[in-house]
């Protein structure tokens, strides 16, 4: 029986040419084979918006080079449009073609929009219950601090992990479920001294800490602690 999950796939044709492949993050290249699958973007879309880039003349030959690494020409564009991306992963696992590779990508696309859900919602409740949002919608004037705060969040979560790096608290093992990866991200640097806003490092800059000693760290603002500071208080508080 021919069903929607065992239909026949385009005959992969891999050029053997990894240099593009091997330019790009799993999770650049996890998003390219997405956009391309299921959204049907073209390769120049991929270059200017998952690649990045900008200069004058892109005709879409990294994200080219990649799918084409993987064997997917121009008849896999928007071959699962609009599909659920569970679903597109188990066509390719049912499908003779070799498609590990891909579906290793497409697993962390997956995981990275889970993710992204997750730290979207936490902000969104937070400025809920700070009165700058009404829920269930962004005003227009939090969407830059709202992108910025959900990009800065995942990128130290991705880095980092979510224990507190002060005191190694584990929201998901004290909390269950309703804990399971949250973590408040603490800026190394104020936000306030940063006159103009430049790239944030994410391993130097930003650091996961539970909510008692991101309270703590900030209690005097003017006196805002380092983490040694407080780990030092930790040790000093211990019985
Ligand atoms: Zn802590
Ligand atoms: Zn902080």
């Amino acid at each position: 029986m021919i069903n929607e999950f065992s239909r026949e796939l385009p005959e992969l044709k891999p050029n053997g040419r990894d240099r593009e492949f091997k330019k790009y993050s799993d999770d650049i290249k996890a998003r390219v084979l997405y956009e391309h699958l299921i959204n049907n973007r073209t390769h120049r879309w991929l270059d200017i918006n998952v690649l990045g880039i900008t200069s004058g003349n892109t005709k879409g030959r990294d994200s080219a080079n990649i799918l084409y690494y993987l064997g997917m020409k121009a008849d896999y564009r928007g071959l699962f449009g609009g599909q659920d991306i569970v679903d597109v992963i188990s066509n390719l696992g049912n499908n003779h073609q070799d498609f590990k590779i891909a579906i290793e990508l497409l697993n962390r696309n997956y995981e990275l929009q889970r993710l992204e859900d997750v730290v979207g919602l936490d902000i969104e409740s937070e400025e809920v219950e700070e009165g700058g949002l009404v829920e269930g919608g962004i005003k227009y004037r939090y969407v830059k601090s709202y992108e910025r705060k959900l990009k800065n969040r995942l990128l130290a979560i991705k880095e980092h992990g979510v224990i507190c790096k002060a005191c190694n608290f584990d929201f998901k093992a004290v909390y269950g479920e309703r804990g399971r990866e949250y973590i408040e991200i603490h800026h190394i640097q104020q936000l306030s001294e940063l006159s103009e806003p430049t790239e944030i490092n994410p391993r130097t800059d930003l650091v996961p800490l539970c909510a008692n000693c991101h309270r703590m760290i900030h209690r005097k603002k003017d006196e805002v602690l380092t983490i040694n500071q407080l780990i030092e208080i930790l040790e000093e508080n211990k019985n």
